[in-house]
């Protein structure tokens, strides 16, 4: 009998299907700085064999019914998910939402509110690079942007056209970056704040990439404001991070998750489904969510 033959006893009550099953839960498009449809994102998911994807826009889910419709075509399970920029401290914290309910009026106002301001954001922004001999026009950036939300992602595009930059890179190193010149902070959304909605909406809540400058400290007093899950897989995590963040969310009883931080093809060399976890982790996000949606009712 070939190796191939011989049946591995399922090691969990989830399936066994399940368990080569694989799940990318940190995705961008072009709802925001991703520069893929939904749609096109679905597809790329599709051929890269993963059984569901989160759509993880920075603070907007208008490219959510675009994705289910697509998923439909291509049988990928969406998982409704968003990334709130979250201000704790002074610190940029990235907050992702799973299954919210992307119909949920609270979250449909909140992410309004925050397109509207991110626009103003812009304007500020483009005002410190006119001072600096660098004018660009507002058109010219909410192109790149389209119908989400404008970042400045979409600020480096439209620098890197006019010739004011050699490269989306150089865009943030010598403007856009915080600490550069013409960098604005974003409006300040606290922690609990955050959390607060996304359970609201009936979703949980993760903190993105804790290895892209977050301190183990507020990484604990997210813990406290009653963060739910770690995003443990990323690219910019290496081993170490990635074991030391999962010890960490063990320690207090955390969900783990992750992905690619998928952007379209906009960071070189990235691939959906490069950095993915596998499908039980939904699962074990399906279990959990049945279980503190009576504890948040
Ligand atoms: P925003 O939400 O407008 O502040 O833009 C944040 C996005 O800009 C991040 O999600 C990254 O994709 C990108 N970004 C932030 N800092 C840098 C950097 N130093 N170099 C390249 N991209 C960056
Ligand atoms: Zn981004
Ligand atoms: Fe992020
Ligand atoms: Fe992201």
């Amino acid at each position: 009998m070939s190796d191939q033959l011989q049946v591995k006893p399922p090691t969990s009550s989830h399936s066994a299907a399940a368990e080569r099953a694989w799940a990318d839960l940190h995705t961008h498009t072009t709802y925001s700085d991703g520069l893929l449809s939904p749609s096109e994102v679905v597809s790329q998911a599709k051929a890269a064999n993963l059984r569901a994807i989160a759509i993880t826009d920075h603070d907007e889910i208008s490219g959510i019914d675009a994705a289910l419709n697509a998923a439909k075509a291509f049988d990928v399970e969406i998982v409704s998910g968003v990334e709130l920029s979250v201000t704790h401290k002074g610190i940029d914290v990235h907050v992702l939402g799973y299954f919210v309910d992307h119909h949920n009026p609270k979250l449909i106002a909140f992410v309004k509110d925050f397109q509207q301001e991110r626009r103003l954001r812009l304007d500020r922004i483009l005002a410190k690079l006119e001072a600096m001999g660098k004018p660009l026009s507002k058109e010219s950036v909410l192109i790149k942007a389209g119908a989400g939300s404008v970042g400045r992602p979409h600020i480096a595009d439209a620098m890197v056209e006019a010739g004011f930059v050699e490269n989306y890179y150089d865009a943030f190193n010598q403007y856009l970056a915080d600490g550069r010149p013409a960098y604005v902070p974003k409006k300040k959304l606290a922690a609990a704040e955050a959390i607060k909605l996304l359970h609201g909406a009936g979703g949980l809540a993760a903190i993105a990439h804790p290895g892209l400058d977050v301190p183990d400290e507020i990484v604990l007093e997210m813990v406290h404001a009653g963060i739910d899950a770690i995003e443990t897989v990323h690219p910019k995590h290496g081993d170490a991070r990635r074991l030391h963040y999962t010890a960490m969310a063990q320690a207090h009883g955390l969900l783990t998750t992750g992905g690619s931080d998928f952007h379209g093809g906009r960071k070189a060399f990235e691939k959906i489904g490069d950095h993915r976890v596998s499908y039980e982790i939904v699962e074990r996000m399906k279990d959990y969510l049945m279980k503190a949606k009576n504890a948040w009712a």
